[in-house]
């Protein structure tokens, strides 16, 4: 079979290397002249890292990612602890991979390096996918074309696959997200214990952690976005700005923001789920199929997940099978994204409550509820471990 993948994101290259790890050649297309991850920090949970760990990079994970501690909850006025669980070992323990936070340019890079060289192909917008009696041509920008037999999109929130199969558009959450690198000397007090720290407050809530070995200091800080609707990665926003929207919050937090010398700024979107997971010999993975907000960190991890599934499908599947193969990846893909989703959506809600009896409530609940095991359904999923 003749897999074409278009787009070489996180979930595009994994699936590209789960394939070959289990003996299946693809051909990824990205429109990239170039393969540069954005410069920013991700958070990898087990779930995800756990998939990675058998595609071979364990090792690689351990030298450039960081294995936080622990994770903690703050509150934005007084610094105050409101939760904190262990990460570190534990998780490793409880789920069978740690927690990680790693630079997305190394995980971009660690993938890519798992990958035939001639594998992947630059500088190639596909601008047409069309089914054909014996195959599916597709067509790039500068009037090339090729054929597969299977066409993957694993283009982005702005898919023109996902087109094929409904004609909806990114919707605007009201928010946006300043994404800033700090270097961690400046921010030395972070690295005595290293861990995934998030400040709550009415309307907004900021997350920090260190990644690459340690050397670097990554945050993502929310705020309403005004009339803000600019949703790239390359998109600057000003450190001046960023702390205006944060006044009034500990300086402990504005000290994190203020130590970045530049930061970006994107609009968040996420849209609806899809209907159908597929069409003919088109099938989406990742934010292609189901852009989330990032109120969970689990956007990325959802996509590897993704990947590993479609692998496994496609890997199990008898020579005339392809369509159960698709039918067997979206039926169990279709109901673990439902329930992230609402789970996203309900941190939507949580992370931002004014002071007042939700909040209260909301910092009562973590303290009894919240901890490492009470993420089993999401960190304890196997992705590879298919129902039917
Ligand atoms: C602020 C923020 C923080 C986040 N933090 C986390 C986190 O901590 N953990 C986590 O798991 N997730 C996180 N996410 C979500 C995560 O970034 C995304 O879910 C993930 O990067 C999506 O990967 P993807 O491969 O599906 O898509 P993308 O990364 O968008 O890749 C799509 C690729 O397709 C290419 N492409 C598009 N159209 C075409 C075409 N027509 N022809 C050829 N190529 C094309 C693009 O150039 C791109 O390379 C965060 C998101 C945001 C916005």
């Amino acid at each position: 079979m003749r897999i074409a993948i278009v787009g070489a994101g996180l979930a595009g290259l994994t699936l590209s290397a789960a394939l070959h790890r289990n003996g299946i050649a693809a051909h990824v297309y990205e429109q990239a002249p170039e393969l540069a991850e954005v410069g920013a920090g991700i958070q990898l949970a087990p779930n995800a890292g756990r998939l990675l760990h058998r595609l071979g990079l364990a090792d690689r994970l351990d030298k450039v990612a960081v294995r936080p501690v622990a994770l903690e909850m703050r509150r934005y006025h007084d610094n105050a602890v409101l939760f904190r669980h262990g990460l570190g070992a534990d998780c490793a323990d409880l789920y069978g991979a740690p927690y990680y936070t790693v630079h997305r340019a190394h995980l971009h890079q660690a993938l890519l390096d798992l990958l035939p060289s001639d594998s992947v192909t630059l500088d190639s917008q596909v601008v047409a996918v069309t089914d054909r009696e014996e195959d599916v041509l597709l067509e790039f920008a500068d009037g090339r074309s090729a054929t597969a037999d299977l066409v993957v999109g694993a283009d982005g929130i702005h898919s023109l696959l996902r087109a094929r199969i409904v004609t909806d558009q990114p919707r605007f959450s009201g928010h946006a997200a300043y994404r800033g690198l700090v270097p961690a000397e400046r921010l030395s007090h972070l690295l005595d214990e290293p861990k995934v720290l998030l400040w709550f407050g009415p309307g907004q809530h900021v997350v920090c952690y260190p990644i690459s070995g340690g050397r670097t200091i990554s945050f993502v800080a929310t705020a309403p976005a005004g009339g803000w609707r600019v949703e790239s990665w390359q998109a600057s926003g000003s450190v001046e700005e960023l702390a205006e929207a944060y006044e009034g919050w500990h300086p402990e937090v504005l000290g994190v923001l203020r130590a970045a010398d530049s930061v970006q700024k994107w609009a968040l979107h996420d849209r609806d789920p899809l209907r159908r997971w597929r069409d003919g010999r088109v099938v989406m993975v990742g934010d292609a199929a189901h852009p989330v907000l990032p109120f969970g960190a689990q956007g990325a991890a959802q996509g590897i997940e993704d990947a590993a599934a479609l692998a496994r499908c496609l890997t199990d599947a008898t020579p005339t099978g392809l369509d159960e193969a698709l039918d067997r990846y979206e039926r169990n893909r279709r109901p673990r994204i439902a329930a992230v989703r609402a789970w996203v959506q309900s941190n939507t809600r949580n992370h931002h409550y004014d002071d007042g009896e939700q909040q209260r409530q909301r910092d009562g609940a973590m303290d009894a509820n919240w901890g490492l095991t009470s993420q089993e359904w999401l960190y304890g999923y196997d992705a590879e471990r298919l129902d039917g």
